[in-house]
């Protein structure tokens, strides 16, 4: 049983703060301070370019990507870090492409996050010989899966409501009619259990900045099923996914298995963040944290809509139905979140009319639901939100 008084200790959340926002950028646990300043005190600052050996940065994609591993359902050995989540996404895409030769259909659905879109966009666009970008609402992705498409890429986890795609179904469906699957677990990974290899996945990517906790900039994860994993042509052939790197081979050859989804020169001192985050994931058991969060939804749920009128349910009502999120719609949702922040709690918003809440089990309990539903209710009974600062958009909502 995983112990969340342990795991919400080993995190710094700020004094008063109930923090519902950590499906977009997750908390700092508290020992990535420490192992950042190892990072740069004891390696970076005394080995110098030696740490590459030494301090085995130069492995860290793979070592980390193992750890990842564990909380997808891959295998050891078939997921690497790197990059963020867009390059990883348009990587992906790229590979499963080439795999499936004879057909020109990214199949998507409307709901996807627009990065995901604007790479597949840009990708097409880039072949330019008949390859398409197919979107469909989210409900209707099933009954799109035709002979025609080459790949379906989907999120499992709408960024905006939270609504769950079911991975393994649609993926036997995709199968079925020839089709290879890029799942896109951003809002999946620390959130849900996910098993992709049970799901048949061809491939997976994730960041690790929201659920995992690795910081700002975090890198992000790519799975390669070990079916594809020799076969999947990186389109971005860096020198670090070479079979021999140090070799300055003037041709490119792919590396072994999954490694040749690297690209560049890993970013050590992020690794570092991610690392201590993940001595907390360590500690957890994924079907407990799934547990958890469906009963902290239920009870944001029917705290909100007992108490605070106005606010509708964006978000499946069924717990099965969606991620670790939940979402309400108002027309004034950007003004309530600013009033909400102003008062410590800290969800987001999102265009058009969303207002976003993460339910993060490892951090969050039942007495900040509470505290969290208290807040919302006053700010609606006084329309405490109406005011002029309120209103103004800042860069990031
Ligand atoms: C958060 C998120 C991204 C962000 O991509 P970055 O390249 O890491 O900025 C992309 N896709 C989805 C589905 C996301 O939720």
């Amino acid at each position: 049983m995983t112990d969340f008084a342990a795991t919400r200790a080993r995190f710094h959340i700020p004094e008063g703060i109930v923090y519902l926002d950590g499906n977009s950028l997750g908390p700092m646990p508290l020992a990535a301070e420490a192992r950042v300043a190892r990072m740069l005190r004891a390696e970076w600052g005394e080995m110098l370019i030696t740490g590459w050996n030494r301090a085995g940065w130069m492995d860290q994609p793979r070592r980390v990507g193992d750890r990842i591993a564990r909380l997808i359902g891959a295998p050891p050995g078939s997921v690497v870090m790197g990059d963020t989540l867009s390059i990883k996404v348009w990587q992906a895409l790229a590979a499963a492409l080439r795999l499936n030769p004879g057909r020109k259909v990214i199949l998507s659905d409307t709901g996807n996050f627009p990065s995901d879109l604007y790479m597949a966009d840009g990708l097409v666009k880039l072949l330019g010989d008949g390859h398409a970008l197919r979107t469909v609402a989210p409900e209707d992705v099933a009954g799109a899966i035709d002979e025609s498409v080459a790949v379906l890429m989907l999120t499992e986890v709408d960024y905006r409501t939270g609504r769950l795609h079911d991975m393994a179904a649609l993926t036997a469906r995709a199968h079925a009619a020839g089709a290879l699957t890029v799942w896109d677990l951003a809002h999946s990974a620390g959130a849900i259990e996910v098993d992709v290899t049970a799901a048949g996945a061809d491939f997976a990517v994730g960041c690790t900045y929201k659920y995992l906790n690795s910081g700002p900039g975090g890198p992000a994860f790519i799975h390669v099923a070990p079916r594809h994993a020799d076969a999947a042509l990186p389109a971005l052939s860096g020198w670090l996914g070479h079979e021999a790197p140090f070799a300055f081979d003037p041709d490119y050859r792919p590396g072994r298995g999954v490694e040749r989804m690297r690209v560049g020169t890993p970013p050590v001192i992020q690794l570092a963040a991610l690392e201590a985050a993940l001595d907390v994931w360590d500690t957890v058991d994924m079907a407990d944290v799934r547990a958890r969060s469906i009963e902290l939804s239920q009870a944001f749920i029917a705290g909100v809509e007992a108490g605070c009128p106005g606010l509708d349910l964006a978000s499946p009502r069924d717990p099965a139905a969606r991620g670790s999120q939940v979402s309400f719609r108002h027309p004034d949702g950007y003004a309530i979140m600013q009033a909400l922040i102003a008062r410590g709690v800290i969800g987001d918003f999102r265009a058009p009319d969303i207002l976003r809440f993460g339910l993060t089990p490892l951090y969050i309990g039942a007495e900040d639901v509470a505290r969290a539903v208290e807040v919302l209710a006053g700010v609606m009974a006084n329309r405490a939100w109406d005011r002029p600062e309120y209103h103004r958009r800042a860069a990031v909502t």
